[in-house]
């Protein structure tokens, strides 16, 4: 696995997000909130952010304890719909450093670390 080329970083960059990334939402119904990754679900490419896209679930009452009703959810996003944000530059792309053998997500614009 010597080889790094384009394709490679093509082909593998179906989610490059990270939890706890910070994030810009940049199309559809919730385009230029920002919110943190809470989970990321890598075969389907899509992310939930903390806060964004609320859906309404109604939850069932399983126990006595338990409360019965409607309760808000996030739902998931599609990657493609949401950049990771530079400290510098805001939203950007992800890149790739070789770091000795950890391979470190960089800002594509400033080439800072993204952490
Ligand atoms: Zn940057």
């Amino acid at each position: 696995m010597a080889y790094m080329g384009r394709r490679d970083l093509v082909r593998e960059g179906g989610v490059k997000l990270k939890k706890d990334d910070s994030v810009r939402v940049i199309a559809g119904k919730e385009k230029g909130k920002s919110g943190r990754v809470l989970r990321v679900d890598r075969d389907k490419g899509r992310v939930y952010i903390h806060g964004i896209n609320m859906v309404k679930k109604a939850v069932k009452k399983r126990k006595t304890t338990d409360k019965a009703g409607i309760i808000d959810i996030e739902a998931p996003l599609d990657v493609s719909n949401v950049m990771i944000l530079c400290k510098k530059c805001g939203p950007t792309r992800i890149g790739f450093k070789q770091d000795g053998d950890e391979k470190v997500r960089i800002c594509r614009k400033c080439g800072e670390p993204l952490t």
